[in-house]
């Protein structure tokens, strides 16, 4: 929805990604070499950046086989990205006249939406890059084309298609469907001590994104939902995800944990939600959970836009 433009952290749809012209190679030579057409360059899934705060560095358009093609910026300037993976993180700084590499999430505070979401859009599709050198059906090695958005056989018998490969994950708040509402949240063993979020699991063949939902909250906690609607959803291209948010509503409220992978689950009131933000983080702050947590807190309304510090009610 165009409401929801920006609000999630690289979401946003800032860049004209100039689909229908991916085909066109020599639009796409002109472009790359064009003054104002700009380079991104990762190394093994990091920016390269300078400064402090640490700002992503930019090279001057060049044509190069390891280029992809982003989109166009609000200017008509052509914005591409590069890896760098195949060199030492000390040559790949160098060369791109950068400090040093970091990953996008660690310094994803201090960038504007716009540029998070395309450092993260250029990671996601620079890393699909690496890992599908190679055939899939044949195991012959693959080549680039269509700008960067496919990889193509290099086996004439086989030629087969490659596709960015993206994985879906739902992630829901579930709450309870009799008042005082309540909502369910889960400490996962790996996260800090007493740190609460929303449960989330990937997608599994053969599902719908609701029966994804309704299974992996039974799975984890016990609980049965019935309901479930779409909330909002989120790319997240660590390395291949996409978000899907979902609002999901409890029959059952008897709560059973594995203490394998799940540590705890427990339900809140706004209250106590509430009073827990006060102390903790709520979510993770690029995180598409973040801001379901806050929307309920918030009386179930919309979807905020993300500010500093904890929500207080
Ligand atoms: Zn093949």
């Amino acid at each position: 929805m165009d409401s929801d433009r920006g609000l999630l952290t690289y979401t946003g749809g800032w860049l004209d990604r100039a689909g229908g012209r991916r085909a066109d190679a020599k639009w796409l030579d002109e472009l790359v070499s064009s003054p104002g057409s700009t380079v991104l360059p990762f190394w093994r899934d990091q920016c390269l950046v300078s400064g402090d705060p640490p700002v992503p560095v930019t090279l001057p358009a060049v044509q190069g086989d390891g280029v992809v093609f982003l989109g166009l910026d609000a200017d008509g300037h052509g914005v591409f990205a590069t890896d760098l993976s195949g060199m030492e993180a000390e040559q790949a700084a160098e060369l791109a006249g950068a400090d040093r590499a970091v990953d996008v999430r660690m310094i994803v505070g201090t960038l504007s939406p716009a540029d998070a979401a395309t450092a993260g859009y250029g990671r996601g599709l620079l890393h699909w890059h690496r890992n599908q050198r190679f055939c899939g059906a044949c195991g012959a090695a693959t080549e680039s084309a269509w700008g960067g958005h496919h990889r193509v056989c290099g086996n004439e018998a086989c030629g087969r298609l490659h596709f960015p490969k993206i994985e879906p994950a739902v992630i829901m708040t579930v709450r309870t469907g009799r008042e005082p509402e309540r909502i369910l949240l889960a400490r996962h063993r790996g996260s800090s001590a007493g740190r609460y979020s929303a449960l989330a699991g990937f997608v599994e063949v053969g599902e719908s994104l609701e029966d994804a939902v309704r299974r992996e909250v039974a799975e984890e906690t016990g609980v049965q939902v019935s309901e479930v609607s779409y909330a909002a959803s989120q790319a997240w291209p660590f390395p291949a995800g996409l978000m899907i948010g979902f609002r999901a509503t409890a029959i059952t409220e008897d709560i059973t944990v594995d203490g394998e992978e799940l540590l705890e689950a427990r339900w809140f009131t706004r209250h106590e939600l509430a009073r827990y933000a006060a102390d903790n983080p709520l979510g993770r702050p690029d995180s598409i959970d973040r801001h379901l947590l806050r929307a309920w807190l918030g009386d179930g309304g919309n979807l905020q836009p993300d500010a500093a510090g904890s929500t207080t009610t």
